[in-house]
């Protein structure tokens, strides 16, 4: 990510972009499907119904987010004011029609998927787990401003890899973090993994080893706010 020059440019411009493009989530799938045992692959096939991909089911949460289940609207992000380093369950995490927050639902759907009396509910919690990891590691998914950067316009200028020829897109910060430097990187999204695979995930071991959603949502936090106030972008009025 250090490859791109983010320049920003404030505006009031609305954009329905609010998750990971499903080439992300599939990414971030098939990252974790590949550090499972052999043991817990099984179990998560059986669970999904066969033979069944982490990375093919890792959407299904924003197919249904709307029509069929607005009550899981909220468990796609957590709303963590960017200037707080800390979280706050209390204020960020409270229910109302459209759910809680990322943090509580993957609680929730860990519970579930080995507790949930029904078949289908312990498959849907999965489902579920698996999109919301995800969400969680998306910087802008824990921060409250602006609708999770929604609304902050900003053009990228890449540098480094890039297909070509060389493409300056604008667009809201939430939807470049969630679509624009993947897309704008590589065809499929599995060349991603290779690359991930082959340099940062090679750089940073450290990356897997806690298992606290809290500490994956401050860490994804501290990102936003290194983002946010990262020195060489440019505001205009
Ligand atoms: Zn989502």
């Amino acid at each position: 990510m250090r490859r791109w020059i983010v320049a920003l440019v404030m505006t009031t411009a609305w954009s329905p972009a609010y998750a990971w493009g499903p080439e992300g989530h599939a990414i971030v799938a098939e990252i974790a499907q590949r550090r499972l045992s052999a043991t817990a692959l099984a179990e998560v096939k059986r669970i999904l119904g066969g033979e069944v991909s982490m990375a093919s089911v890792a959407s299904w949460a924003d197919d249904v987010r709307y029509a069929q289940h607005p009550e899981s609207y909220n468990w796609h992000f957590v709303d963590i004011p960017l200037a707080d380093d800390k979280y706050d369950p209390v204020s960020e995490c409270a229910a109302n029609s459209g759910g809680d927050c990322a943090v509580a639902e993957i609680d929730r759907a860990e519970h579930e998927i080995t507790c949930a009396a029904e078949p289908g509910t312990r498959r849907d919690s999965l489902r579920y787990l698996i999109h919301i990891v995800g969400d969680l590691h998306q910087p802008f998914h824990t921060v409250a401003d602006n609708t999770g950067e929604n609304t902050l316009t900003v053009t990228v200028k890449f540098g480094g890899l890039i297909k070509s020829p060389p493409k300056v897109p604008a667009d809201n910060l939430h939807a470049v973090w969630d679509s624009t430097i993947i897309k704008q990187t590589t065809y499929a999204w599995g060349s991603y993994v290779d690359r991930l695979e082959g340099d940062w995930l090679l750089k940073h071991p450290e990356a897997s080893q806690t298992l606290d959603p809290t500490a994956w949502a401050l860490e994804a936090h501290t990102l936003a706010q290194e983002m946010a106030r990262r020195p060489g972008r440019r505001i205009t009025a």
